[in-house]
């Protein structure tokens, strides 16, 4: 018996309707584990490279690990991994909630789709029954609508939904695939790739617990990292702010991307904050799967109720294009929620449009009239609009900044801030230098999440000795040992990718080391996974993703940073005078990788 997987691949042709469900192959786990890593390498084995990422070819997966909908905290997660529309190199992107759980209790480690159905559909998985029904009458519901259509049409309460919305039908390149409503998909246009495929939904139901190796070994272990969860000083503040209490912790270190990243600081903070959205608008806190944080949270304003939102989304829809207005913050986070559009890569495009109109680069002229300024709440949510239904100028913002700027030239790529394709997330690089290095060589682009290096914001140098010694590592100004961090930390993100946790818990929070998620590996499943093989697998999977990078095109000079961040220095507060010397980060990690000083895997 396989214990800690579902027991099985199940792989759709949406083209012809052919179904077929494999037995999960424990070797390929062995080299897997599972979550991102299991689909990064389904990709590198499969996928054919030179395809347009919208073409029926291109294959949409969706992974799971082995304790995923386990005991074990926080093991909630699920990643869909394929060809980026946005960015034309790898994609993925996960989410918690409860569908991965329900995925897995079904029976299930992978989906592998590919092919175009003929005409909008969804896929039903209800445990070893599996169809694909006509999606037709749902095509152009907002996600809750559809969500809550697939549960009535089925019959089900239970059923845990991921869908897109209008964005991903209309094709819009960072569309996102939400689960249970608001639990996203968001980042590199997974949405898109559903959408490119007919494909509205896919509905889930398991009714199978999963089963662990030794379970009073596992048992401990999970308990054991439950007390260091609960124990940690900072559970309280993540219980009642989840990721918005980074707004006034990058501010207070002159990072908060304000205007654009023209500034650091902001001056009206507290109007936007974790702390008020906490004090004014939350109503009930909400959680994943058996998570004992609950992080997210359900708010009430006089414009909107929804859940979330996220520091991101947060930021972007406030200080990050000028806005001073967290009610409206809140309301375009609803908005994107219903519409399935990534809050990221969407802010970006008006962040790059109010600069550039700024800097007269760009005039109404070229805007069908609209007008881009700081903070300018009705242009956003016009333009917002156009882009979900790709009218207008809206069609090309929906291709992404980096095509936008490319339309219009004119100097105005040196706004496009993105990496890869991929834009970038709302912390400043030039006050946190391992996180630049870590958005310059990111396997999705401009992205923290591949390695999220918190530890050089810890001020813990007798640690950072200890663990690395290379005491600057706690200095979040130095680039000494960052590609050290970096390097760290992306196997630890992985990792916690590979078993579908959450990566507060499983890297911010630094609870879980390797040996310990080693021993977790082992009493769940009962395969070989000593520490030795795990890093054998982490390594394996980084150098799969540049190896499969490298046949999209990607090569050392994509690994770097807008000019802003490499050559403006901050103008005030605590990471006054700071720019990022990505290219000598990127070499070290290079060579820590033992890759070529080209970037490529030997
Ligand atoms: S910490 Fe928050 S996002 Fe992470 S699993 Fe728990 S509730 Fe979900």
């Amino acid at each position: 018996m396989l214990y800690g997987y579902g027991g099985h691949v199940l792989r759709v042709d949406l083209t012809s309707g052919r179904i077929v469900r494999e037995k999960t192959d424990p070797q390929y786990m062995l080299k897997a584990i599972g979550g991102r890593g299991l689909n990064s390498l389904r990709l590198y084995d499969e996928l054919k490279r030179d395809i347009d990422p919208l073409s029926p070819e291109n294959m949409l997966l969706i992974g799971v690990g082995p304790l995923t909908g386990s005991l074990l905290s926080s093991a909630a997660y699920m990643t869909i991994s394929g060809k980026s529309p946005l960015t034309g190199i790898l994609g993925d992107s996960a989410a918690g909630g409860f569908f991965g759980p329900e995925l897995k209790q079904a029976g299930y480690d992978q989906v592998v789709m590919t092919g175009k159905a003929d005409k909008p559909c969804y896929l039903v998985i209800a445990d070893d029954h599996v169809e694909i029904r006509d999606a037709s009458h749902l095509w152009g519901l907002d996600l809750w609508a559809v969500t809550s259509g697939i549960r009535k049409e089925l019959g089900n309460n239970a059923f845990q939904v991921a869908a897109i919305g209008p964005a991903g039908e209309n094709l819009v390149k960072f569309a996102t695939v939400a689960c249970n409503n608001a639990r996203m998909c968001g980042r590199t246009g997974m949405g898109c790739l559903f959408g490119s495929k007919n494909l509205k939904a896919v509905a889930v139901r398991g009714t199978t617990p999963v089963s662990v190796a030794d379970p009073l070994t596992y048992l401990d272990l999970c308990r054991e990292l439950d007390r260091r969860i609960i124990d940690h000083p900072e559970w309280d503040r993540r219980h009642a702010m989840g990721s918005t209490l980074l707004m006034k912790a990058l501010n207070g270190i002159g990072i908060l991307p304000t205007n654009h990243f023209q500034k650091g600081i902001c001056e009206y903070v507290d109007k936007i904050s974790g702390e008020t959205l906490a004090e004014k608008y939350k109503v009930k806190n909400k959680s994943c799967f058996n998570c004992n944080i609950h992080c997210s949270r359900y708010y009430v304003t006089d414009q909107a109720e929804a859940e979330g939102p996220e520091y991101e989304t947060l930021c972007s829809y406030t200080s990050r294009i000028g806005v001073d207005d967290i009610q409206f913050a809140l309301r375009m986070n609803a908005f994107l929620n219903r519409m399935g559009m990534d809050s990221l890569s969407s802010g970006e495009t008006i962040g790059w449009a109010m600069e550039c109109f700024e800097k007269g680069l760009l005039n109404r002229d070229d805007m069908d009239g609209l007008e881009f300024t700081w903070g300018d709440k009705k242009t956003v949510e016009k333009v917002l609009n156009l882009i979900v239904r790709r009218e207008g100028i809206g069609d090309a913002f929906a291709e992404g900044t980096r095509s936008l700027a490319r339309r219009f030239g004119r100097d105005t790529e040196k706004y496009a801030f993105h990496v890869k394709g991929l834009d970038m997330i709302c912390g400043d690089p030039r006050g946190i230098k391992a996180f630049g290095l870590t958005y310059a060589i990111a396997s999705r682009g401009g992205d923290h999440l591949r390695a999220e290096p918190f530890f050089e914001l810890t001020e813990r140098y007798d640690e950072a000795e200890r663990r690395w010694g290379i005491r600057e590592i706690a200095n979040r100004l130095s680039n000494n040992g960052k590609a050290v961090l970096v390097e760290h930390t992306e196997r630890q993100a992985l990792i916690t990718d590979c078993m579908t946790m959450c990566k507060n818990i499983g890297l911010s929070m630094d609870v879980m080391d390797f040996e310990f998620a080693s021993r977790l590996l082992t009493a769940g499943t009962g395969l070989d996974f000593s520490q030795e093989r795990v890093d054998r697998i982490l390594r394996g999977v980084i150098e799969a993703d540049r190896k499969m990078n490298i046949d999209f095109g990607v090569e050392s000079s994509m690994d770097t940073l807008p000019h802003r961040f490499t050559h403006e220095p901050l103008e005030e507060g605590p990471s006054k005078g700071e720019v990022v010397p990505v290219r000598d980060m990127v070499r070290d990690y290079y060579k820590l990788r033992g890759w070529d000083e080209e970037g490529r895997p030997k």
